[in-house]
């Protein structure tokens, strides 16, 4: 249920709304607006009528419910945007975010190479798998801590953000104190116990789309985080499972336009995953752009050829400087500044 405040209501007023809430047994979540608040009450289904009660407290305009599933994450409860910021950066805002780097920390060198190499062609954020969720038992596995100290590093020496997955609810705490954005990945979206668990941190989550999950699935994986309590939450489109097998996934593009609908979330899409190789990654990341996402992850290495995980899909420094270039007039024509 929405619990829309008149505007000029009292801070008790509300702070009253928010106590009879509780006492209901539901959770509040307040949105502080410019011409009045209004308060999510969100919890079991069952019973929710009774909070229409509350339509006869004191500062409150009406109380209505919000139809979707996904209660907190919709745009029912928050119909404008919501820009993530994490130091000087706003992602979902006028500026395209974009966030380069290898698949894998795989060594100081690498590192530190490829983050000159991506900051100067003009990303924001660098990415780069320290805990590597794979496939295989026996592939890479990541350098875990040291990817982490390494990923800090990089950060001081270029002053880039840095973002890094988290693959299990006991990790959350470490990567925290590295990462500015905790990536929970594709293969872990509707892995509840993590998803909890990031509630707690006062951090942006990346929460990237699982390959066979859909929309709304996805939404609900991110409402998981938004009902602990923390709001940062960014979406990434990065590909899904079809009976195609030219590119390693699908990356579905319509989701961007859907997601931007249903959601006031930032929206980035990662066409490195989602088509599985290089030659591809440029044309979809143009289409991304074009479909109105909020900015783009894309996979980058010094020496493809080399790379511990996904160099086929990876860019080469001069491909992605290249691309930073051509990316400029969709930017420009989708009303972005880069
Ligand atoms: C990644 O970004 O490193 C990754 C593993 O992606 P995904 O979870 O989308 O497969
Ligand atoms: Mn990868």
């Amino acid at each position: 249920m929405i619990i829309v405040m008149r505007a000029g209501a009292s801070e008790e007023q509300l702070q009253e709304v928010i106590r009879k809430i509780t006492e209901l047994g539901y959770q509040s979540h307040v949105i502080r607006g410019t011409q009045r608040n209004v308060v999510g009450a969100v919890g079991d289904e069952r019973g929710k009528a009774r909070l229409q009660t509350l339509e006869s407290l004191p500062g409150v305009e009406n109380v209505v419910p919000i139809l979707q599933p996904f209660k907190l994450a919709g745009r029912e409860f928050k119909p404008d945007k919501s820009v993530v910021r994490v130091g000087a950066l706003e992602i979902g805002g006028d500026r395209l975010t974009i966030i380069a780097g290898p698949c894998s920390v795989e060594s100081e060198a690498q590192l530190m190479e490829t983050a000159q190499v991506v900051k100067e062609a003009g990303a924001s954020i660098l990415r780069g798998g320290a805990f590597k969720p794979r496939t295989s038992p026996y592939a890479f596995q990541g350098l875990e801590e040291e990817g982490l100290r390494l990923l800090a590093q990089a950060r001081e020496k270029t002053g880039l953000y840095i973002v890094t997955e988290v693959i299990q609810p006991e990790h959350v705490e470490l990567v925290a104190q590295y990462a500015d954005i905790l990536q929970v990945g594709a293969r872990n979206v509707q892995n509840f116990a993590l998803l909890r668990s990031l509630g707690d941190v006062r951090k942006p989550v990346l929460r990237k789309r699982g390959m066979a999950t859909t929309i709304k699935e996805y939404l609900m994986s991110a409402e998981y985080i938004l009902s602990q309590g923390n709001y940062a939450v960014i979406l990434c489109e990065r590909g899904i499972r079809t009976f195609e097998t030219e590119t390693r996934f699908t990356l579905d593009l319509n989701a961007v336009p859907v997601l931007q609908k249903l959601t006031h979330l930032p929206i980035l899409v990662d066409p490195s995953h989602g088509t599985g190789h290089w030659e591809y990654v440029g044309p979809m990341a143009k289409a991304a752009v074009a479909a109105g996402a909020d900015g783009l992850m894309i996979e980058v290495h010094m020496r493809p050829e080399e790379a511990f995980s996904d160099g086929i899909q990876s860019l080469k420094p001069g491909r992605f400087l290249s691309l930073m270039e051509e990316l400029r007039p969709f930017a420009e024509a989708a009303g972005r500044k880069m």
